[in-house]
């Protein structure tokens, strides 16, 4: 028993996974009765006794497989998670190898590094100036009398979308951070915002019900001609305004918000931009769809999820802020054992999250980029909005099948004829009786199926018939409903 042996176990496992999902040897989903796995996987008595190397290593490995659900497989085109590149899968080793942390320098010189240099490439894709290199550990306020960006990686879209609200609520009502709650703060947000923008709404202390929803036309994008409506209607119930919230793209149906007209409202307003690209903001690496987020320079903070359209494994989310001193002066509570002034080589991020220890979530998305080069990732999402679009076209032209919109992204919702219940019906009888993995979203008062494709290994013919799937489904529903 030793590291090398166990490892070149799992790995080998791992690759019979990964053959069996491409091959669709084995289907996406195997949904065993939770108590089942317990037994299956024998977790009792290896608790007690220990012992899992070697062989038994294998076999556990092997049951544990067996109940994962298969990303890989081209019939998944379900979450909005990232089918992880095998780069990404060996960075997450050397992580839980190492542990090394990019909270402060010292514990991950080489995590730290690679988080600054990742986070510099990201703001240049949104057009934001990137930082200059710190020295003696501190970053100067200004390059050339310019203003620069500052980013850091967090654990997902909802706290990177919690923390851009803390830092605009930092900037209209200061005093909370010692004083506590005042009781006058709104939101303005799109009717399809992410749950995690009201949620931190509720975290803040703005409320749930101080957040201004912004229409939405039909394809789900907000309209700028009723901004002001919204806001005047905050601001007539005393309110003050601290951000406005915008997708690119939104959850329910992957269509982006027209940033330039945005931005125009809230720079005449002052008000702070918060653009929510955990989805959508990877097209900025396409030169064919960065358009979708034309005008992204004039806001101020910005959500960018990797392990969504960047093939890196959860969990790993960049917020970028246009100005660093935002971020920078994010929590005015000092943990001195941490931050003291110090002459060091490198930069602490630790003071720009909400985390203390801080995974080196860094290497994951270096190791995917390294490995397929910008050209290649930008190419991965071109395929997949381009399929997107042929998907929708394909069931779009169907006699029995609806699409409510014309697909910016890659993500596709339809439905069938009938009730919102046979939608629900029909995903279901998939799940039980095929391979295919997908969702199911309310948009504007309906209930649609919704496919997420993600996958590079998903072509239309995996769309055709998942087409011709659902209508033998749909068949048997007219007879058994
Ligand atoms: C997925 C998503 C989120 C949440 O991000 P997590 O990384 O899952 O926390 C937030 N906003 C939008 C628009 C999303 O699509």
């Amino acid at each position: 028993m030793s590291f090398l042996s166990d490892a070149e176990i799992v790995i080998s496992e791992l690759e019979n996974f990964y053959q069996d999902s491409l091959q669709t040897k084995k289907p996406t989903l195997n949904q065993v009765k939770l108590a089942e796995i317990i037994d299956r996987l024998d977790l009792a008595n290896f608790v007690f006794h220990g012992g899992l190397h070697g062989e038994k290593l294998n076999d556990f490995v092997k049951q544990y497989l067996d109940v994962c659900t298969r990303l890989h497989h081209p019939a998944y085109i379900g979450h909005q998670v990232a089918v992880p590149h095998y780069a990404g899968a060996l960075a997450s080793l050397i992580n839980g190898f190492t542990n090394n942390s990019a909270a402060i320098y010292e514990m991950g010189p080489g995590a730290s590094a690679i988080e600054f240099y990742l986070m510099n490439w990201m703001l240049e894709k949104v057009g934001w100036n990137p930082s200059p290199y710190p020295s003696q550990g501190k970053l100067t306020a200004y390059q050339n009398g310019e203003p620069y960006g500052g980013g850091v990686l967090t654990n997902g879209g909802s706290l990177a979308n919690l923390t851009a609200l803390l830092a605009a609520r930092q900037q209209v009502a200061p005093d909370i951070w010692k004083k506590g709650l005042t009781n006058d703060l709104a939101l303005l947000a799109s009717e399809g915002s992410h749950y995690s923008v009201t949620r931190a709404a509720g975290i803040l202390g703005i409320g749930q019900d101080n957040v201004y929803h912004l229409a939405q036309d039909e394809q789900g994008m907000i309209v700028p001609e009723k901004l002001s409506t919204s806001y005047q209607k905050a601001i007539g119930a005393g309110k003050k305004v601290i951000a406005l919230v915008a997708n690119a793209c939104n959850t329910a149906v992957g269509t982006y918000d027209p940033l330039q007209r945005i931005s125009a409202f809230c720079r005449r307003y002052d008000i702070w931009l918060h653009v929510d690209g955990a989805h959508g903001a990877s097209a900025l690496l396409s030169d064919k769809y960065k358009e979708c987020l034309k005008g992204i320079e004039e806001a101020d903070s910005l959500t960018w999820d990797a392990h969504k359209l960047m093939r890196t494994p959860t969990l790993c989310a960049a917020l970028l802020f246009k100005d660093h001193r935002h971020l920078d002066n994010l929590f005015e509570q000092e943990a001195s054992y941490l931050f003291h002034e110090r002459n060091q080589p490198g930069f602490d991020f630790g003071h720009r999250t909400i985390e203390c220890t801080k995974s080196a979530m860094a290497l994951k998305l270096f190791m995917v980029i390294a490995a397929l080069g910008e050209k290649g990732l930008a190419d991965y999402i071109d395929r997949q909005y381009e399929l997107t679009m042929q998907a929708y076209y394909y069931i779009n032209e169907q006699p029995d099948f609806i699409c409510p919109v014309r697909p910016q992204s890659n993500i596709l919702c339809f439905r069938t004829s009938g009730s919102d219940k046979q939608q629900l019906f029909i995903r279901d009888q998939l799940h039980m009786r095929t391979s295919y993995y997908i969702t199911t979203t309310r948009f504007r008062g309906r209930r649609y199926l919704r496919l997420t494709i993600m996958n590079p290994h998903t072509r239309l013919q995996e769309i055709i018939s998942l087409v011709r799937n659902i209508r033998d489904i749909y068949k048997n529903i007219t007879v058994t409903l």
